[in-house]
């Protein structure tokens, strides 16, 4: 009997298969029950045209079966079969679908994650088995064939015994290592995890003989006895997969519960989820999809352990189970997955990527995701309300990720926490409710929105009716910063410089005001030097004697938010002190200017300076020389 070589690139694949790391094994199972199923099609298909196949739908099934003795797992099927040649060509040379190039420079460990990603077929078997027998025979043959192989070390043909067409692909299991249980895969319940996890909705039933077991039939006696029943072993066949995807199921067959129940069940999810959405799409893409939003993040949502992505078929067949590329970051909270008869089952993760069908598909799903997020916001308030505390920071990082590049896309999703109301509006409420003279989105940024509610720079704008945004995440501020103007209206701090609020008289009035305290103004920043760079009068103040601002490109708030990053390099915001003229405490710097004492007119600016400090929500830069001003001046 002549043994013969696999072909190169074969041989190679093959060597990966082997050294392929232990997790990722499990899916041989799906390989070669999607072979067999793809098998059963083609026959099946000739069924409906040929009588003499002799089969109906039903008849069709493919068998697994575990032998534990002989550590042997076979899977057979009735479908198509394969003649000598066929199997010299299909299974002596790796499959032409030429899905797998590899790279020669590709290291051994890198090919083996794309393989537990992804099928590369009847070769898998080798992850599992140190020999794989193939008996089959082809629809309409005489006779049946046996290729036989253990490996790298090539293959043999021989005829064999079979009564009816279809392929039997047996397995002996490699020897149990220490961290690897090859005979785990003979166990009933892991074979029937497998079927559910892999190949639940293969159109033709996967059947297994199960072994129960049940409490012995009692006699009278026993009974009176109340002895504890003793059991027996039965055997059933039972069909582990359910067949039907939800998905493909009609929605007018589907409730609301069945979509609930299968995401909790799916996605181990304990919360219901908040939205769902059953798309079938035909056209440009052809897919199905069932898409989630959840009702809370989860724990390691906001953390690099996240994971996003969708699962992905391949008409019917599990080949990813997340999917990144399906989804967009900022919508990296859908939960869900997409089945397409467009996309080959076995495709590596590298061509995946570049895959045009899948880059519309994708496309198509994020404008769904998107509308159905706008239609909850339109329709049902609270609901989006719920969804923005969960998922609400993920936007506004979208907003701001990617140099804004998505920002027309995400600035309608926004929500803000409104001075008027304190409730949360959209941009689009705040400018259709703003007055007629008012010519900037307001915003005020704190820690929360109490803590905004008491700072000094919003009282002008306030005062004016006018409505302004609060902004409590440390995004809040880089995200407006990105979007720069919504509908034309720019977005614009409470501290900015210029508020757009003063009347041209009121500007000329403090600016004399200003000049005659020129010296005063100068004594003060002098004794500030290094911490702001610039004191000057305020008209933004009505009750407070003072509040910091700042000057250029970056806020107070962003320092803050800046300097918590764990970077080297501190930023600082170019901080002005602002005095309020009508305030009482005013008129005693004046006094002590003019009475020529600098010393003191210094620890009044210190002084002031460290409650402006305080009030911004900013830590003072020295407590104890604080407590001592506060002492020494009362
Ligand atoms: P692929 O399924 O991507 O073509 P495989 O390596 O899994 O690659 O299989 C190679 C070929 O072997 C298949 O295309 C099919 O023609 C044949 N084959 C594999 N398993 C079976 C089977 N159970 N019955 C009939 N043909 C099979």
């Amino acid at each position: 009997m002549e043994t013969k070589q696999f072909k190169a690139e074969s041989k190679r694949l093959l060597e990966m298969m082997i050294h392929s790391i232990y997790t990722h094994k499990e899916i041989f199972l799906r390989e070669l029950i999607s072979n067999a199923s793809d098998a059963i099609d083609k026959l099946y298909f000739k069924s409906l045209t040929d009588d003499k196949v002799g089969l109906s739908k039903d008849d069709f099934a493919i068998w697994i079966s575990a032998d534990k003795d002989s550590r042997t797992l076979k899977i057979t099927d009735n479908g198509i079969g394969m003649t000598a040649e066929e199997l010299e060509n299909n299974l002596g040379t790796i499959a032409n679908s030429g899905s797998l190039k590899f790279k020669s420079e590709n290291k051994l460990d890198e090919d083996s994650q794309i393989i537990g990603q992804f099928g590369v077929g009847f070769y898998s078997a080798f992850m599992v088995a140190k020999k794989v027998t193939v008996i089959s025979r082809a629809y309409g043959a005489d006779k049946a064939y046996q290729w036989e192989s253990e490996g790298v070390d090539g293959y043999t043909i021989t005829e064999a015994e079979k009564q009816s067409a279809g392929t039997e692909v047996i397995l002996e299991l490699l020897d149990d290592g220490e961290e690897e249980k090859y005979s785990d895969f003979l166990d009933q319940y892991r074979l029937k995890g497998l079927v559910k996890k892999y190949s639940d909705y293969i159109r033709f039933p996967i059947k297994m003989e199960v072994t129960h077991s049940r409490p012995k039939e009692q006699t009278e006696e026993e009974k009176a006895e109340k002895k504890a029943p003793e059991y027996e072993d039965y055997i059933e066949v039972e069909t582990l997969n359910s067949m039907v995807p939800l998905w493909k199921k009609n929605k007018s067959e589907l409730k609301e519960e069945d979509y609930k129940h299968f995401y909790v069940e799916k996605f181990y999810d304990y919360n219901e989820p908040l939205k769902y959405a059953h798309v079938k799409n035909e056209g440009n893409a052809n897919y199905n999809a069932l898409l989630y939003i959840p009702s809370k993040a989860p724990f390691d949502y906001y953390s690099k352990e996240y994971e996003k992505g969708l699962q992905l078929y391949s008409n019917g067949v599990l080949i990813m189970d997340k999917c990144a590329d399906l989804l967009p970051d900022y919508f990296s909270f859908v939960k869900g997955l997409v089945d397409s008869e467009d996309l080959s089952l076995n495709i590596s993760r590298e061509m995946l990527q570049h895959d045009r069908q899948l880059k519309v598909i994708a496309k198509s799903i994020e404008k769904t995701i998107s509308n159905e997020l706008k239609k909850m916001l339109k329709n049902e308030r609270e609901k989006y309300e719920e969804f923005w505390g969960a998922f609400g920071l993920q936007l506004k990082y979208g907003i701001y990720a990617d140099f804004g590049m998505n920002k027309e896309k995400l600035q309608d999703l926004l929500l803000f926490t409104s001075s008027k109301e304190k409730k949360l509006v959209t941009l689009d409420e705040y400018v259709t409710g703003m007055r007629e003279e008012q010519k900037f989105i307001y915003y005020a940024t704190g820690e929360s929105v109490a803590r905004i509610e008491q700072l000094p720079q919003t009282e002008l704008v306030k005062d004016n009716g006018f409505e302004i945004l609060y902004l409590t995440d440390n995004i809040d501020e880089f995200a407006l910063k990105a979007l720069m103007k919504y509908k034309d209206k720019e977005f614009k701090s409470v501290s900015a410089d210029d508020l757009g609020l003063e009347t041209p008289e009121k500007k000329e009035e403090l600016k004399a005001k200003e000049e005659e305290s020129a010296d005063m103004l100068k004594e003060l920043g002098e004794a500030l030097s290094g911490k702001v760079s610039k004191v000057v009068l305020s008209q933004r103040l009505k009750s407070h004697p003072v509040c910091l601002t700042s000057e250029g490109e970056i806020s107070l708030e962003m320092e803050k938010v800046l300097n918590a990053m764990p970077t080297d390099q501190k930023v600082h915001a170019q901080k002005v002190l602002e005095l309020n003229p009508e305030h009482e405490i005013f008129g005693k710097l004046q006094a002590i200017s003019a009475s020529g004492d600098k010393d003191k007119l210094g620890k009044y600016a210190r002084l002031l300076y460290s409650q402006a400090l305080l009030i911004e929500g900013m830590s003072i830069e020295d407590p104890v020389e604080f407590s001592n001003l506060i002492c020494e001046l009362m």
